[in-house]
């Protein structure tokens, strides 16, 4: 499979050959037709797989179909991740290709550089890639004035199994239960242990399943 296959734009297209990334990784090349179709789609693979892009590219795709956020509107693509380091990973993944592509992108995490993620928030983001916890409490404390859900249509759990671990699953279902349904929904994991299928179940609908 080559990259020209996917579906992908142009412009994804050229910042994939300026990192030359030759070709589709496995869990890449089995995913992006499936999310590309629109479907929702469970991914089980480890970090290193190449999982990152699998979810990214297809959700840069999505935003480009769509008119820009606005300054107090909320992100179109919501991406939740376990811990701040994978939310800076994924973050740093995003923004290799969001420049050339005018997409924004916002990391959410607690500790250090708050201040600076709330002004961005404001002013308007394609992209938020959070830990549930610190999303809950930027939506709550702020009745909604820093961003809110209401434009999300493309959602990502990642890791999930980490997040169940780390004891995420009331956070991520009280905003899941705050997206439109007719929202698309990716769920990736290392491991699919019962209640991430229970999760699972109850978030996605008719998703295809992948593993590599
Ligand atoms: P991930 O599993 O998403 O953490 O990705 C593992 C690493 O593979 C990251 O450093 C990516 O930059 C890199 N990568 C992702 N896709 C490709 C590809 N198609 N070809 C070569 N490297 C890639």
């Amino acid at each position: 499979k080559t990259w020209h296959q996917t579906g992908l734009t142009s412009k994804i297209l050229e910042t994939i050959k300026k990192l030359n990334y030759e070709k589709p990784m496995t869990i890449q090349a089995q995913a992006l037709p499936i999310i590309m179709s629109g479907r929702d789609c469970i991914g089980i693979a480890k970090t290193g797989s190449g999982k990152t892009l699998a979810f990214v590219l297809p959700m840069l795709r999505h935003i480009k179909d769509q008119p820009p956020v606005e300054a107090g509107e909320g992100p179109i693509g919501l991406v939740m991740a376990p811990t701040r380091e994978l939310v800076q990973q994924i973050h740093s993944d995003i923004k290799k290709f969001a420049k050339a592509l005018s997409i924004r992108c916002v990391p959410v995490y607690g500790g250090s550089g708050v201040a600076q993620q709330i002004s961005e928030l404001k002013r308007g983001t394609e992209i938020v890639v959070c830990t549930p916890g610190r999303m809950i409490d930027i939506l709550c404390t702020s009745g909604g004035k820093i961003t809110n859900l209401r434009r999300v249509t493309y959602l990502v759990m990642d890791e999930a199994d980490r997040m169940f671990d780390m004891g995420f699953e009331p956070q991520i279902t009280r905003i899941v239960q705050n997206i439109r349904p007719d929202r698309q929904t990716v769920l990736f994991s290392a491991t699919f242990p019962r209640q991430v299928e229970t999760l699972a179940r109850k978030v996605l609908n008719k998703p295809v399943e992948i593993q590599v």
